[in-house]
């Protein structure tokens, strides 16, 4: 059973990269995800040099610089598990230099590059909302509770609680416009660098969830 592979997972906010990555952990169950974003925000947490290197660009929504966020996956993939399992990097790299600095690190197999309409992103990020009581996520636009008892009120479909229909304050229009453009700007180059080399996989990321483990399996080629 092939044990090792080393992914990069690219595609917008919203994209389902966290959906996509628990996919492909359950194939490939020791592979090491490793999410730039996620170890940023535990060292914010911790309030690590390296967070509050980083807490000023995070806030803004900005990109960390390049040098930071390089030395920081240096580290990270020359450890143990990743030289045994490989690695799913998701959310680097992000620019065309840290693209780059990662083919002085280590090979990579296949970028896969989730693809979906600026629309149906929208949609999913905008329309987010969750029951204040157990925490079960809905969707205003696409993934409904059952009981709807307001205009934007509704019975939580897992404990019952009345929940209504709030924006999340960093969910707003303009800041996701914002990331979006953002990303489109720094995605090209990141796309064509891995293009040329050929290990660009695209994947249809409207409907992850109905993959089966066995497409999984076709997609990252194991
Ligand atoms: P994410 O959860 O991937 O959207 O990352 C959250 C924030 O962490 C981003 O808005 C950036 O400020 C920072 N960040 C994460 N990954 C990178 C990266 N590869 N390059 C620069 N900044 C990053």
């Amino acid at each position: 059973m092939i044990d090792m592979k080393k992914l990069i997972l690219f595609g917008p906010p919203g994209a389902g990269k966290g959906t996509f990555s628990g996919q492909i952990k359950r194939v490939l169950p020791n592979i090491a995800h490793i999410s730039t974003g996620d170890i940023f925000r535990e060292n914010l947490k911790n309030q690590t040099p390296l967070g509050l290197k980083a807490k000023g660009y995070m806030d803004k929504g900005e990109l960390v610089p390049d040098d930071v966020v390089i030395d920081m996956v240096r580290d990270r993939l020359n450890q143990d598990d990743v030289k045994q399992h490989g690695f799913l990097l998701d959310g680097f790299p992000r620019t065309l230099a840290q693209s780059e600095a990662l083919s002085t690190i280590s090979e990579v197999d296949i970028l896969l590059l989730l693809e979906i309409g600026r629309d149906i992103i929208t949609k999913r990020i905008l329309g987010r909302f969750g029951c204040p009581e157990c925490g079960e996520i809905y969707n205003k636009y696409t993934l409904q509770p059952k009981v709807q008892i307001g205009e934007n009120k509704w019975k939580c479909d897992k404990c019952g609680a009345e929940i209504e229909f709030i924006q999340r304050s960093d969910d707003t229009e303009e800041t996701l416009k914002n990331r979006l453009d953002t990303y489109e700007k720094n995605a090209k180059p990141v796309i064509e660098y891995y293009e040329k080399k050929g290990l660009v996989k695209k994947v249809d990321a409207e409907n992850t969830l109905a993959l089966t483990e066995d497409d999984i399996k076709k997609i990252i080629g194991i």
